[in-house]
């Protein structure tokens, strides 16, 4: 369990307590071109989220900052209706995958 998940488990837990974490959230992965940072980027579904033209699925436009540097991110991306994502288009990174980022954010045993 991360320290994100844990965070954001106690800001919400006024919320109304649900075991099972986050059920609004859509987690992306992206990896900052310039200091090679992976970053992860909690979007809520209903705050982050636009219903695209076609009402079919989902639209996010965001800028990301990540901690070791000051570069944005500009990340423009389109989801299904079952928030899978299906379309990219990112400024000054790259997207990577959940493993990936994982890989680098896995505490040291
Ligand atoms: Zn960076």
């Amino acid at each position: 369990m991360s320290f994100l998940r844990r965070l954001f488990g106690s800001l919400f837990r006024s919320g109304g307590a649900r075991s099972s974490g986050d059920p609004n959230a859509v987690y992306i992965h992206v990896r900052c071109r310039f200091c090679k940072e992976a970053i992860r980027v909690r979007l809520n579904r209903t705050s982050d989220l636009s219903p695209d033209d076609d009402g079919g699925g989902f639209v996010v436009r965001k800028s990301i900052v990540g901690q070791k540097c000051f570069r944005r991110i500009e990340v423009d991306l389109a989801f299904d209706r079952n928030y899978r994502l299906v379309s990219e288009d990112v400024t000054g990174g790259t997207m990577i995958t959940a493993e990936e980022w994982q890989a680098e954010h896995a505490p040291a045993s």
